[in-house]
């Protein structure tokens, strides 16, 4: 059997941690507060916002939401993001994406100013992961799959890792992120040629597919660690991840569920991105 790995232990201890940096912040007169940037009621966006409402309610921390009409235009989506950037009491910002159809992805995300950009959406936060610099923040979902690992004490260094997907929310991003973890990364997406051969000789795998179960047995061999980023509908309406965690659980050393895995951990990052933007 494997280890499952849980978010919750991961999101409990950085939210323990955190209450404690909350009150010294408070105690010098600073009160967090996230910006939420919200176009219509994508019942998505809303079960992520009522996770980020209930966890920062444990932290201590401030939302200030902006919910735009599903028929706004992008100049009304810039005007909000320069009113947040403006706004000295909102230290950070989450804006919830895909975005409308018809807006400009690139200039809405890069109108975000770089500081309060919690969620690495910005080209500035996003090369930031690239020099392995310290300057902006990582997106949420990508520093929560190594939040997971971490937590569970799995050594990364010298360790050979496949992420399956290269998009710029998880993807390239959590590659980069594990290079500068000192691992050995090789990525895979739609045209990777025997991707299962690949991903059997991993030490750790990262799906980031966006496709139920996708990664089934003929992927896994034994002794590996799987991290399940997706998260899907399958054909009967249950919630699942890229990975079929029934197929794998019995023969992997440790694979994180779905739900109840690197989603339950996101959200603290989002609050720990908050906290250290307002100690910055
Ligand atoms: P995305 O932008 O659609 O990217 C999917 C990636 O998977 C692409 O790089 C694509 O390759 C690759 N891919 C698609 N089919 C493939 C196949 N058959 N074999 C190999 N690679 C394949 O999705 P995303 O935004 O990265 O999200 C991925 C998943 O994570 C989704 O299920 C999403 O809901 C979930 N997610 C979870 C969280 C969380 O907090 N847990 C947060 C955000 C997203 P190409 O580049 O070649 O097209």
């Amino acid at each position: 059997m494997a280890v499952e790995l849980r978010g919750i232990n991961a999101a409990n201890k950085i939210t323990e941690d955190l209450i404690e940096e909350v009150k010294v912040l408070n105690a010098e007169g600073i009160k967090p507060c996230l910006a939420i940037l919200r176009i219509g009621e994508n019942p998505d966006d809303l079960a992520y916002e009522r996770g980020i409402e209930n966890r920062f309610k444990k932290i201590g921390l401030d939302i200030k939401k902006f919910v735009l009409d599903p028929a706004s235009k992008q100049e009304d989506v810039l005007k909000t993001i320069d009113i947040i950037n403006n706004d000295e009491n909102l230290q950070g910002c989450l804006i919830f994406r895909p975005l409308p159809k018809g807006m400009d992805d690139n200039i809405i995300r890069n109108a975000l100013k770089a500081e309060k950009d919690l969620d690495g959406i910005t080209d500035s936060s996003l090369s930031a992961i690239f020099t392995n610099s310290k300057r902006g923040f990582a997106p949420c979902t990508a520093e929560a799959c190594i939040e997971l690992l971490k937590h569970y004490n799995y050594e990364l260094i010298g360790k050979s890792v496949v992420v399956v997907g290269r998009s710029l929310v998880i993807g390239k991003p959590v590659a980069m992120m594990l290079v500068n973890e000192n691992t050995t990364v090789t990525i895979c997406h739609s045209k990777t040629k025997n991707m299962e051969e690949v991903c059997k000789k991993a030490d750790i795998v990262i799906a980031a597919v966006g496709k139920a179960k996708m990664i089934g047995k003929n992927y896994a061999s034994e002794g590996q660690i799987f991290i399940d980023v997706g998260i899907n509908v399958d054909s009967a309406g249950n919630l699942v991840g890229d990975i079929d965690f029934e197929e794998l659980e019995p023969m992997v050393e440790a694979i994180s569920p779905v739900p109840r895995g690197v989603g339950s951990v996101t959200t603290s990052i989002l609050a720990r991105h908050l906290v250290e933007a307002c100690k910055r």
